[in-house]
């Protein structure tokens, strides 16, 4: 793999490689763009098959941060780390707290937080070595579970989406499907059986479809009918890549909407299939961005009002992002990438006129 070509054709500023032998150390930082402010995203403890795998994983995670925290609207750039190798075997208080010295080196322009193979505990540790970590516990003085706020947001985005396609947003009586009841779908069924939707539900795990029938009295589907159930809205939660080649010719949905990242198996053909099909699909970067919300607003001294506050802006920016695919003759999910760049565009030319972008986002 030619290292610098990859750089260069994925748009990244730097890419640090952090490595220390005495605590068996492999990591690596991605810092796609800063021009809209420090770049934020999680780190990842991964046992990756090769270290090009997991650099390409960083640069792509990255880069999906940068999209994400644009179109959102956040005074934030992209970034990513993943450490190399297995959890389980390799994690001690050192190796995480050499790797939060890492991050202290970049002086801001990376902020950190929680990813899969990493706990809490384990951000104590990399927090001891650095004030640039964000989304801890509220134990710790942070801001806790994000999942409600991203449920909000993808709830917003639904609401948004229906408007675009019917106009009007009520959900009452509205057929939904939430595939997956973990943190995110149960409290996204939640905020709609408040509204009076009328919900399907799947998850693999019984005792959730229970709790859910219980609580919110969702009705049951099984998990893999998931994409033949007819329905208004398919509200994916549970995974990624569900949205391909096999499924999207049995989609009975006209809209879908849903807080799983990566939804769409390939990004340009998928997004295709879903509009030649007429099915009307709200980006998942946007519309789960609750979460990010939540942690920026972190940074500033946390109050879940603000956050949520803050993410009502998701509904405005769904609406913004379904016109511009219509007047652009392009999908949604293309819409949203070109409203990030031209936005990150935009305070480019900003900040050229007046010097530095801001990385100085306040650090408690
Ligand atoms: P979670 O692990 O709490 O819940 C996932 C649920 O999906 C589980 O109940 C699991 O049993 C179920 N599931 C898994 N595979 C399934 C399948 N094939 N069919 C049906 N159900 C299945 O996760 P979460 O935090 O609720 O996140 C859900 C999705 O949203 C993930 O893709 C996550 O990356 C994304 N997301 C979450 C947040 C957040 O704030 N938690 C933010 C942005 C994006």
């Amino acid at each position: 793999m030619n290292l610098f070509e990859t750089i260069r054709e994925m748009g990244h500023q730097q890419v640090v490689f952090c490595h220390d032998d005495a605590v068996g150390l492999k990591a690596i930082i991605a810092i796609h763009d800063t021009t809209l402010g420090p770049a934020l995203g999680g780190v990842r403890f991964w046992p990756y098959a090769s270290e090009s795998e997991a650099f390409t994983d960083v640069l792509r995670l990255s880069r999906g941060m940068t999209y994400k925290a644009a179109i959102s609207g956040l005074n934030l750039g992209g970034g990513k780390s993943v450490i190399i190798g297995d959890p389980l075997r390799m994690k001690s208080e050192a190796l995480l707290r050499r790797f939060g010295q890492f991050v202290e080196s970049l002086g801001g322009r990376y902020i950190t937080a929680e990813d899969m193979g990493v706990s809490v505990r384990d951000m104590e540790y990399i927090r001891m070595e650095t004030a640039y970590v964000t989304g801890l516990p509220e134990e710790m003085g942070g801001s806790g579970d994000p999942s409600p706020v991203t449920a909000y947001g993808v709830y917003l985005g639904m609401k948004a989406a229906w408007k675009k396609l019917t106009g009007t947003e009520s959900l009452k009586n509205v057929k939904v499907l939430v595939q997956g009841l973990g943190k995110v779908g149960m409290a996204l069924v939640e905020l709609l059986h408040k509204e009076g939707a009328f919900i399907y539900a799947t998850d693999l795990s019984a005792a959730q479809l229970e709790k859910a029938q219980a609580e919110f009295g969702i009705h049951p589907v099984s998990p893999d009918a998931w994409y033949t159930q007819p329905v208004d809205i398919l509200a994916p939660c549970a995974r990624g890549g569900i949205l391909n080649a096999d499924t999207i010719p049995h989609l009975q949905c006209a809209v879908i909407a849903g807080s799983a990242n990566n939804q769409l198996a390939d990004e340009k053909l998928d997004s295709y299939r879903l509009a030649n099909r007429g099915i009307l699909y709200a980006p998942d970067f946007l519309i789960n961005a609750g979460g990010l919300i939540n942690v920026y607003t972190e940074l500033e001294g946390y109050s879940r009002s603000r956050a949520l506050a803050r993410t009502e802006y998701i509904y405005e920016a769904t609406l913004r992002v379904l016109s511009a695919a219509e007047q652009r003759g392009i999908t949604p999910h293309e819409a949203a990438m070109q409203l990030a760049e031209e936005r990150i565009r935009s305070i480019s030319t900003l900040r050229t006129r007046t010097s530095q972008p801001n990385l100085s986002l306040s650090i408690a």
